[in-house]
């Protein structure tokens, strides 16, 4: 049996959080290390473990996913195109994945650079 992630821990408020969104599928909130003014993570529920181990049937979860990071964008004013934000996913080691729970990062408030380290 796989191991409680931290993430899951969060999930079930057994570890505080700054929550700002939650619904059936999803919760989001501020990532405790900000890399920007804006920094916050969106996860599923469900224990995926990361990109490369969803499945097909899990393609809703995915899409809601986006579609909650587009509300989180929307509710602080930056979906438009003169502001803007960035999400990223890690995935394994050589990305810098350091959670095994699937987590999308929503970086935004400051100039952005590409590429990324
Ligand atoms: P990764 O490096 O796996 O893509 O992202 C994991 C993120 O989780 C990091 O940005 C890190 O700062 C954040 N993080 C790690 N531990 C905690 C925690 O206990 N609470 C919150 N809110 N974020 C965390």
């Amino acid at each position: 049996m796989s191991e409680t992630t931290l993430f899951e821990r969060i999930i079930a408020r057994e570890i505080p959080a700054d929550i700002v969104h939650e619904d059936d599928i999803s919760i989001a909130f501020k990532d405790i290390s900000p890399q920007a003014p804006h920094h916050i993570l969106i996860i599923p529920k469900k224990a995926i473990p990361r990109i490369g181990q969803a499945h097909e049937d899990d393609a809703a979860t995915l899409g809601h996913l986006l579609l909650t990071a587009r509300k989180i964008a929307r509710d602080l004013d930056l979906a438009e195109v003169d502001k803007g934000f960035r999400l990223v996913i890690n995935n394994g080691k050589d990305a810098g994945e350091s959670v095994p729970h699937l987590h999308v990062h929503l970086l935004a408030g400051r100039q952005l650079q590409w590429p990324p380290g």
